[in-house]
């Protein structure tokens, strides 16, 4: 028998109609008992912010973030839009953020409805992981950085001064669902 492995990320497709399909759910055989391998267990991290990887808005931070504290900028946008924290392999590799945070190529592959990155340069191996966000916002102060070239939104800016502006709007907006 031809065994298939698939994997779905499903953030990459619009959500089906509630009515009006028909798709019928059939029980499928568990097959042959595994004699080699064993379950053991299952390890989750237990969050209140979505997963990175099903997460509808992401909000990543690079090594222009400078070090670990500034994430809190970071953080405190994603707690108003109620977005998951993502980060560059540089800020992870500097210790500013743990590596279930890394989007790229040897990270997690995400799909958001909009992602933010923020003193992220585009490095090729980053955008491996994100360049199929639907929208796609950065922030850098170096209009050239590679990242602007897959941006639909760009802002050439300073992030210390764009962050609070940014979190301060958010506050006055107070009406983003969750
Ligand atoms: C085999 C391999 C696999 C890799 N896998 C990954 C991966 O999975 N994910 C990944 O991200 N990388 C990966 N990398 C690393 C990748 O090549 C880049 O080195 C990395 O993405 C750079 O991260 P960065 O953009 O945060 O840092 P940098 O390239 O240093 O960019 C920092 C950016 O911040 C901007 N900046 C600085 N200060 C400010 C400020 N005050 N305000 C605004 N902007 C500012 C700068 O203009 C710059 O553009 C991989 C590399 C290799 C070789």
């Amino acid at each position: 028998m031809q065994k298939k492995c698939i994997t779905i990320r499903p953030t990459s497709f619009d959500p089906c109609e509630s009515s009006g399909g028909s798709a019928p759910i059939e029980n499928a055989d568990a097959g042959e008992e595994f004699s080699l391998t064993k379950f053991i267990k299952r390890e989750e991290i237990k969050s209140d912010r979505p997963e990175l990887g099903t997460a509808r808005i992401v909000v990543s931070g690079g090594r222009g973030m400078q070090n670990g504290d500034n994430f809190k900028l970071i953080t405190a946008i994603a707690d108003k839009l109620n977005a998951a924290i993502g980060a560059s392999r540089a800020a992870v590799d500097a210790g500013y953020i743990s590596n279930d945070h890394q989007v790229g190529q040897t990270g997690k592959v995400v799909v958001p409805d909009l992602y933010i990155a923020v003193g992220i340069s585009g490095a090729i191996q980053h955008l491996a992981g994100m360049k199929e966000s639907k929208v796609i916002v950065a922030i850098n102060k170096d209009g050239e950085a590679p990242i602007f070239s897959v941006a639909d939104y760009g802002l050439e800016a300073d992030l210390f001064e764009a962050l609070p502006q940014f979190l301060e709007e958010l506050n006055k907006l107070n009406t983003i669902q969750k």
